[in-house]
């Protein structure tokens, strides 16, 4: 599919622009319209959906439901349930001296934002954020990632037919496409994606003070700690790890694991990883490959690199297919290669340590993680994580799963992204929370305009 001409996309941003200024979505009911027909995007073309995920990252056809289909059919039913409370205005107390009046807060769009989405979850993080515009009034320009070629294409033709093209606009390609979409002005830039492009992103909303989220990535560490079930934290680690071929923003990036519970955790992770994807992973229905080739060239020079004891698990290849095994690496230290940057990919390490503390130790030595992970029946421990760390979310004794709670906001926090989406928290993000003070024209006491005599003065500081 070729990219959208560079010369239109002026045009296209206008148009939905236009979009906003025209009150397209001004009502509650012409949103829920929108987002009833993306909905019906999603449950039309799910067969084709399901065909560009596998063709972009051979995402087996359960994982495509439930991680991108069906997420997104759910946030858009939570949305639809709660709408109407959402853009309620909200009533505040006005103090004493300031009566007679009333007060409120009002939502209100901010205008025409722009998405920014990348490749790993190619439909769920170009339609949650539209999702979340939409509910709160906005109209949309779309960038789906071009290194997912098959799905940007789908969004691409099929979008239109459901969703007004004045409400949303997808424009593909990838970065000289982008560089023209961020000359552009916008009211907000949504972000998802590496942090470097984050740092891009930022610098280019900021020539026009335009607000931004960032959704970005790091090294989410989990922590496994007496007293556990190392065989079912094992089998979630795993299972957090190696779905999309470890290709999550939240997935499991590497496992700190008490020194004694080493060896038995270790094997507990060969079995969860046998018993899901069988003995050979590259014939299982349900594992993903790798997005592209220069993906797969950094992955397997995580592997030559150094500061790891041995493969516990997995560590073969097939370039031709994308290929890398479910691996488990043991004996990891600190310095390795593989703990330099974020894995995002099926490789797993495991490190040692003294217990819960120089775990939290460790995680605290680093940047601050997209997720947290802590496995413990512990709950003193639990909360010790908790309250000693910081991270974008946490799960406590499983992986990934806050991001599915539709109440809880998902983000970063310092270089794992700033703002947070999903539910509420996604339509606050499009929201300008706009306080309004109603006044009545009489009565108009001259207490508080000059001149302020003494009398004035004592009266007008003893009423603040
Ligand atoms: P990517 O390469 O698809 O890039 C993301 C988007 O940025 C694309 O639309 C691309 O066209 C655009 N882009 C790339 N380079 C650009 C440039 N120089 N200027 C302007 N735009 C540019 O995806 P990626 O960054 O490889 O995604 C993987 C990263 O995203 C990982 O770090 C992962 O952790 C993170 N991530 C975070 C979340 C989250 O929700 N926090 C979700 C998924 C992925």
């Amino acid at each position: 599919m070729s990219p959208t001409p560079i010369t239109e996309i002026p045009t296209l941003v206008q148009q939905v622009r236009d979009g906003f200024t025209d009150g397209l979505l001004r009502t509650r009911e012409r949103r829920e319209t929108q987002l009833r027909a993306l909905r019906r995007f999603l449950v039309d073309h799910e067969d084709e959906l399901v065909d560009a995920l596998r063709s972009d990252l051979g995402k087996p056809p359960i994982e495509a439901y439930t991680t991108e289909i069906g997420f997104t059919i759910g946030e858009i039913d939570h949305t639809l349930d709660h709408l109407e409370e959402w853009m309620a205005p909200q009533k505040v107390k006005v103090p004493l001296t300031l009566r007679p009046g009333s007060a409120r807060i009002e939502p209100q769009p901010l205008g025409t934002a722009l998405v920014i989405a990348p490749w790993n979850y190619p439909l769920q993080l170009v339609l949650a954020p539209l999702v979340a515009a939409v509910s709160a009034g906005n109209t949309v320009v779309l960038k789906p990632s071009e290194v997912a070629p098959a799905t940007a294409a789908l969004l691409h033709q099929r979008l239109r037919d459901f969703v007004d093209p004045r409400i949303v606009a997808v424009v593909t390609g990838g970065v000289a496409e982008t560089t023209a979409l961020l000359e552009e002005r916008f009211d907000h830039v949504f972000y998802t994606g590496n942090g470097n492009v984050g740092r891009v992103v930022m610098r280019a909303a900021a020539e026009h003070l335009t607000p931004v989220t960032l959704e970005l990535g790091g090294k989410s560490p989990a922590i496994v700690t007496a007293p556990t079930d190392v065989t079912v934290a094992a089998r979630r680690i795993a299972w957090g790890k190696f779905v999309n071929a470890g290709q999550t923003c939240v997935a499991p990036d590497y496992v700190l694991v008490d020194r004694q519970l080493e060896d038995a955790f270790v094997a507990a992770l060969g079995t969860a990883i046998v018993s899901s994807y069988g003995s050979d992973p590259a014939a299982s229905p349900d594992y993903a490959r790798i997005v592209n080739e220069r993906h797969h060239d950094r992955l397997t020079a995580l592997l030559d690199g150094d500061g790891y004891e041995a493969v516990a698990h997995g560590g073969q290849h097939d370039r031709s297919r994308r290929y890398i095994a479910p691996t488990v690496l043991r004996g990891v230290t600190p310095g390795a290669t593989v703990m330099q940057e974020e894995i995002f990919g099926p490789i797993l390490p495991v490190l040692a340590v003294d217990g819960p503390d120089a775990a939290i130790e460790f995680v605290n030595a680093r940047e601050k993680p997209l997720a947290l992970y802590a496995f413990t029946d512990d709950e003193g421990v639990q909360q010790r994580i908790v309250d000693r760390t910081s991270a974008g979310g946490i799960t406590i004794n499983h992986t990934l799963l806050h991001l599915a709670v539709n109440d809880l906001p998902f983000g970063g926090v310092g270089p794992s992204g700033m703002g947070a989406y999903h539910g509420k928290a996604g339509f606050d993000v499009f929201t300008h929370h706009k306080p309004v003070l109603t006044k009545r024209l009489k009565p108009d006491p001259a207490l508080m305009y000059p001149p302020y005599g003494r009398w004035k003065q004592r009266v007008l500081r003893r009423a603040l």
